[in-house]
């Protein structure tokens, strides 16, 4: 098999399917995850999203929790609570995210009082936060340690991640897919993973096989100096999709939660939104942001109704999506990696209660 794309997709998949299969892992850079994979908020939490996406989470949540033996050898993830606030005028959405979020995660309800000791700087009362949900079983992951050690199973089982090696064309030939290099090398396989991240609907092209409609979209992200106590704050999040911030390094990270639509390219942040999260962060606290240490940008990449891509294309023998896992790609990852494996090679379905057909490729009325 071969798989395109050394992200989180790419790599959580391979390492599943090398149980069974020889798997080679294209990757167009010189490291894994240099892209969406590496530049992320690190967060498992169930405050974003729709049902799926909440439940993929959940039943993935195990493997960060209590990784299968030989997996890893440092934790994949640490508690973080998650404070999710709301004023007085939109408490109305934060009790509709209390419904939705229930079935997933036990949420304490907190108000200003309890808000203020879990994050003193965050403005509280008239005008601020009145209300807020409390995820204490939030998880930080470490990104790094589970694309290594989804590379570590990956080689464990004779599998091989060539880096450097950007498909640049690709063919269907005696019922196998052939794949060249820009640097030369030349791959063949019957089946294909497209697990390019922003550029799966590029790769499709590619191949011939119709795109499904992705949509990348930019997201930016800073750091600054942070108060004295500060690492011990939540991950603190808007209801709305406006701010979040959290204890990064020493220091605090900040997102605007922007979403700016992107041609797939290495994303760099944009000074309005770097200016952005700076006021939203004044605004929302009593913090002053007087120097950004740190700021970034990555591509999170949408199907059009915001649900992963997880199949073979319909009439086009051995190509398979993995695309779509916009801002859940790493708190889904195990669990997606086990449903790929499944679909590919016809085993047992994984995922009680996840319907696939919602996440078929072919729900798009997908034609080679
Ligand atoms: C700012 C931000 C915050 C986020 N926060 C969170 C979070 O808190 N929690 C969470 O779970 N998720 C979060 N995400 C989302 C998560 O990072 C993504 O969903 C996930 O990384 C997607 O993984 P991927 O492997 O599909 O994509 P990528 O990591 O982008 O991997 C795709 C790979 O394909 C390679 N590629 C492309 N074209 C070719 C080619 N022609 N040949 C060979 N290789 C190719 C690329 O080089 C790339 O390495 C966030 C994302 C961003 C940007």
């Amino acid at each position: 098999m071969l798989v395109i794309g050394g992200g989180v997709a790419g790599l959580s998949a391979a390492a599943a399917l090398s149980a069974d299969a020889r798997v080679v892992v294209l990757e167009a850079e010189d490291a894994p995850g240099f892209h969406s994979s590496g530049r992320s908020a690190t967060m498992l939490h169930y405050a974003l999203g729709n049902p799926l996406v909440r439940a993929l989470t959940l039943a993935s949540r195990g493997t960060f929790e209590d990784p299968p033996t030989g997996f890893t050898d440092v934790p994949l993830g640490r508690r973080m609570p998650v404070l999710v606030h709301a004023r007085a005028p939109e408490t109305a959405e934060l009790d509709a995210l209390e419904a939705a979020i229930a079935p997933f995660a036990a949420l304490d309800r907190a108000g200003p009082a309890e808000i203020a000791a879990l994050c003193p700087a965050l403005k509280t009362g008239e005008g601020g936060a009145v209300a807020a949900l409390v995820d204490r079983n939030g998880l930080r992951l470490d990104p790094h340690a589970l694309l290594q050690a989804y590379v570590r199973t990956l080689r464990r089982n004779g599998g091989t991640l060539v880096p450097g090696a950007r498909a640049a064309a690709i063919v269907r030939r005696s019922g196998h897919w052939q794949v060249a290099t820009d640097r030369g090398g030349t791959f063949e396989a019957p089946l294909l993973v497209n697990a390019a991240g922003a550029w799966a609907d590029g790769i499709a092209a590619m191949a011939g096989v119709a795109p499904v409609g992705l949509t990348p979209l930019r997201r930016t992200i800073i750091t600054f100096d942070a108060p004295d106590g500060a690492d011990r704050w939540p991950f603190v999040k808007t209801v709305g999709e406006e701010l979040y911030f959290a204890p990064e390094s020493g220091r605090l990270l900040a997102s605007p939660m922007d979403e700016v639509p992107s041609a797939p390219c290495d994303a760099q942040p944009d000074e309005e939104d770097v200016a952005l999260a700076a006021y939203r962060v004044e605004q929302r606290t009593t913090l002053q942001v007087r120097r950004i240490a740190h700021k970034w940008a990555g591509l999170r990449t949408f199907a059009p109704d915001r649900v992963p891509v997880v199949g073979f294309a319909p009439g086009a023998d051995g190509f398979f999506w993995l695309a779509g896992q916009g801002g859940f790609g790493l708190q889904t990852a195990p669990v997606m990696a086990r449903i790929a494996t499944a679909l590919a090679t016809g085993a047992a379905w994984p995922a009680d209660g996840i319907d696939p057909a919602a996440l078929d490729p072919a729900r798009f009325g997908q034609a080679a």
